[in-house]
């Protein structure tokens, strides 16, 4: 097992704005507009602008925003059940299993990536090269921005 994470495909995550459907969208392919499984309604993907590398987001490709956060793409359903087991397995073994089951926790997110959110529409871009102006969320950024951006759940 090496330590380096698969290349992930390039994606894209949204919540619709009209039924709150959260909609995946691969970029790999020629782009097209995204549908929504839920409704129909199709949205048109704003893309990179002229210039911008295809392998890194430098703004959101839905709306066009430049202001984005990164944050650890860590699958909570995964590191909560590490902490259960962890948690049962540390009384007889004073706490050394929590630290083990922190280093899962760093293992997991050395695996998994980031995950690129955009402040202003809440759209989630996966598999994109790390771009070292893009820091983790800052509530100033995000009031500045002053827009609501929809959570993609689930
Ligand atoms: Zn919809
Ligand atoms: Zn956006």
């Amino acid at each position: 097992m090496t330590a380096r994470a698969p290349r992930r495909k390039r994606s894209i995550a949204f919540v619709c704005e009209g039924c709150d459907t959260p909609t995946y969208q691969g970029l790999e392919g020629p782009s097209a507009p995204v549908v929504c499984p839920g409704c129909g309604r199709a949205s048109a993907l704003a893309g990179p602008g002229a210039g911008d590398s295809p392998r890194r987001v430098d703004r959101c490709l839905r709306c066009g925003l430049d202001r984005l956060y990164r944050q650890k793409d860590f699958n909570r359903k995964i590191g909560l059940g590490v902490f259960a087991v962890a948690a049962i397995l540390s009384v007889p073994t004073w706490g050394l299993s929590l630290l083990a089951a922190t280093s899962i926790d760093l293992l997991l997110y050395a695996l998994l990536g980031d995950v690129t959110i955009c402040y202003g529409c809440g759209a989630q871009h996966r598999g994109f090269e790390r771009n070292p102006a893009h820091a983790p969320f800052d509530l100033h950024i995000a009031e500045a921005v002053d827009r609501e951006p929809r959570a993609v759940r689930g």
